[in-house]
């Protein structure tokens, strides 16, 4: 890590890495926002002396928990829970649940870090906060993952409540577990607590739009940053990474709005298809028959699948990461500049390692960070607690018209503190310092809690 200009900065960087050590995805998240808040922090002495960085650091309460099950061959398994609240200041902690093997306390961390500035930029009142497992539900049948989630829920149900926690899905984490998480909630609590949880079923609370709103809200990015240099995506080529919910949606808007995207990953590798990528054959082998995108190739003529390898090896106008961290390394950005790159709007949670975002920024590349890009799914989220709350349905046109919007007024804000605090077309700083400057005013306000 290079040292930051202000020494303020660099004591509550060091002692976070002290306190958390071995926790290089946590390190790197810091390290990202805390270097671009230098020039806030130096026109703002009363955070410094509030001690508003060092509480923003260290989580509010982290939950640490044993989640034993029985797999379909009546062997017991034991995987590791987790829940960071991370930031309360602005509304109840709010954030996905990740299930996948790479889970542990360093991704959870930065996760949960990052999502404390995201949810402050979508202005929505919620806080930070981040949990998962390690569990791995690939390969598992459907009554596996139902007893996990129901072991998951038998303990985070004591820490969540729709004013307390809220979570919601990410990685592993969908429609199907979203169900089972709640239904043993209910039964637990003996309460049809609809705010408890986001990402429902549209039958029993769930809102329209949410499921498509993160890859949608990414492509609303990019039609931000495009229309401030005169230009838009459509007749673009866009290359997007990942094939779960943030890249189905995020094709499926792409292509909605006159673009091309033009591939598809999992991790065993991606696909090509030049005439565009068949949203329905995507959502069917993934989401239906929970296949590989290696079988897209098969199905679909004129594609071409290709196995290991990197998808940045494929030039594209408009570049959407929507796989998962440290994805696109430097050499990966330094060919999609080569190759013409003019924007990128990360749909997963820091996809690009700090050598692609420096490597992006010098080119001139337009370039969204997940923070702001990918803010859409948990702002969706916030309008499905307020449905909820008001026990109300809002139909799918006013959903995407509200989350349209809101992409709109994130854009503003992060395009705006980026002039304020001198790097004009610079997100990161602009999302960082946005985004900051709302959760520090509040802690300010409340006092030292
Ligand atoms: N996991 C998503 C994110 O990173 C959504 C969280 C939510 O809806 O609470 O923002």
């Amino acid at each position: 890590p290079t040292s930051s200009i202000s020494p303020v900065i660099d004591s509550v960087f060091d002692q976070a890495v002290t306190r958390n050590p071995g926790q290089p995805e946590f390190h790197q998240a810091l390290r990202e926002v805390l270097d671009s808040l230098s020039p806030v922090i130096a026109e703002h002495p009363e955070y410094v002396e509030a001690g508003v960085l060092e509480r923003l650091v260290e989580p509010e309460r982290q939950i640490l928990f044993r989640v034993p099950w029985t797999d379909d061959e009546n062997r017991v398994r034991v995987n590791r829970g987790f829940r960071i609240e991370f930031n309360s200041a602005l509304g109840p902690y709010k954030g996905g649940l990740r299930f996948h093997s790479s889970v542990n306390a360093s991704i959870v961390k930065f996760l949960g870090f990052e999502q404390i500035f995201k949810n402050a930029l979508t202005d929505q009142g919620i806080g930070g906060g981040k949990g998962g497992s390690d569990f791995d539900p690939h390969g598992r049948s459907d009554a596996e993952v139902m007893r996990f989630c129901q072991s998951f829920m038998t303990e985070l149900y004591r820490h969540i409540g729709e004013h307390t926690d809220v979570p919601a899905g990410d990685i592993g984490v969908g429609g199907r577990e979203i169900g089972y998480l709640f239904g043993q909630y209910r039964r637990l609590t003996n309460r049809h607590e609809s705010g408890v949880l986001t990402g429902k079923g549209i039958g029993w609370g769930g809102a329209q739009v949410r499921t498509e709103a993160t890859g949608y809200g990414a492509v609303y990015f990019a039609q931000e940053m495009l229309n401030t240099i005169g230009t838009d995506i459509s007749g673009r080529r866009v290359v997007v990474s990942g094939s779960g919910n943030v890249a189905i949606y995020a094709i499926q808007k792409a292509t909605q709005l006159g673009a091309t995207a033009i591939t598809a990953s999992d991790s065993g590798g991606y696909v090509v298809d030049e005439a565009g990528i068949d949203v329905e054959l995507l959502k069917q082998i993934k989401e239906v028959e929970r296949g590989r995108i290696s079988d897209y190739a098969d199905r679909r003529p004129g594609s071409r699948y290709v196995a290991g390898g990197s998808l940045w090896e494929v030039p594209g106008d408009i570049v959407l990461p929507c796989a998962t961290q440290n994805e696109l390394d430097g050499a990966a950005a330094a060919r999609l500049i080569a190759g013409g790159a003019i924007a990128v709007a990360e749909g997963a949670n820091m996809p690009c390692t700090p050598e692609a975002v420096a490597a992006f920024g010098e080119a001139g590349v337009l370039f969204g960070p997940g923070k702001a890009a990918n803010a859409g799914g948990v702002a969706t989220s916030a309008l499905e607690m307020s449905q909820n709350a008001a026990r109300q349905r809002w139909s799918f046109a006013e959903s995407e018209q509200r989350l349209a919007d809101i992409m709109a007024d994130i854009h503003r804000s992060a395009f705006e503190a980026a002039e304020r605090y001198g790097a004009p077309g610079d997100y990161v700083l602009g999302a960082n310092a946005a985004g900051f400057v709302r959760v520090a005013d509040a802690m300010l306000a409340q006092g030292v809690v």
